[in-house]
């Protein structure tokens, strides 16, 4: 009873309110302002980038790292790495991380063999120190298609894939870039926020934390975070609870 009570209450609070709130229309004028607004910010802020044509891991059983600022495992000083590497014999086969054309297969520096695929849509990966090449210029690849083989050509130190995904020429974490994709297959929505961790500023930012001099500045950052100064005439707590 009291409950109908209230609710007939809030009813007829509400209902005057929600009449009064209904928008009047708007003159023509304010409406050609607004929609040139809108456009505006349609140019200012470009449309999150969609990776999700990326989905696979372009080789399997294998741990990457390494996207970001670190340390030159060759010239010891501070480089940014962009890519991921992923560990594997000589002769892993390596495949496409998704549908495309292949767009270079060769030789370039430091890359020692490498390829290209154009996935459409500004979206480019590249697979690099390849022991051999299994794609041909102009080869249009599926997603798992094999395309090479691990090596250690170019500027390397060991046999492994040096993974790459660009979006509209700026290279971001394949890491980042498989994981979004894979949100923005479940849920699109869910996948526009998510490719806001692909912005270029975040991205530029990235430290590679296989990184020992990363790991402990890290280590550095967290201890100092919570390190609380000890009260002068606080009880001492047994050390082991902490
Ligand atoms: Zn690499």
């Amino acid at each position: 009873m009291r409950r109908v009570f209230v609710l007939s209450a809030l009813a007829a609070l509400l209902v005057p309110a929600l009449a009064a709130a209904t928008p009047a229309p708007m003159p023509l004028q304010v409406q050609l302002s607004l929609r040139t607004l809108i456009d505006k910010m349609d140019e200012l802020v470009p449309a999150p980038p969609d990776v999700s044509i990326l989905t696979t891991e372009p080789v399997s059983r294998s741990e990457s790292s390494g996207y970001g600022w670190r340390e030159d495992p060759i010239r010891k000083h501070q480089k940014f790495h962009h890519g991921t590497d992923y560990r594997g014999k000589h002769g892993t086969p390596v495949v496409a991380a998704g549908p495309g054309t292949v767009t270079f297969a060769g030789r370039r520096g430091g890359y020692g063999n490498v390829i290209f695929v154009d996935h459409g849509n500004g979206v480019i990966t590249r697979y690099a120190h390849l022991r051999r090449i299994e794609a041909k210029l102009g080869t249009v690849v599926a997603a798992g298609d094999r395309i090479g083989q691990i090596g250690s050509t170019g500027r390397t130190t060991g046999p492994h894939l040096h993974f790459e995904v660009r979006l509209e020429g700026r290279s971001v974490d394949p890491n980042t870039a498989l994981a979004v994709a894979e949100i923005m297959r479940e849920s699109p929505s869910a996948g526009v926020l998510a490719a806001h961790a692909l912005a270029p500023e975040l991205q530029a930012n990235a430290r590679d934390m296989q990184d020992t001099k990363n790991q402990r500045a890290l280590r550095r950052a967290l201890e100092t975070e919570t390190k609380r100064p000890e009260r002068k005439h606080a009880p001492k707590r047994d050390r082991a609870l902490m």
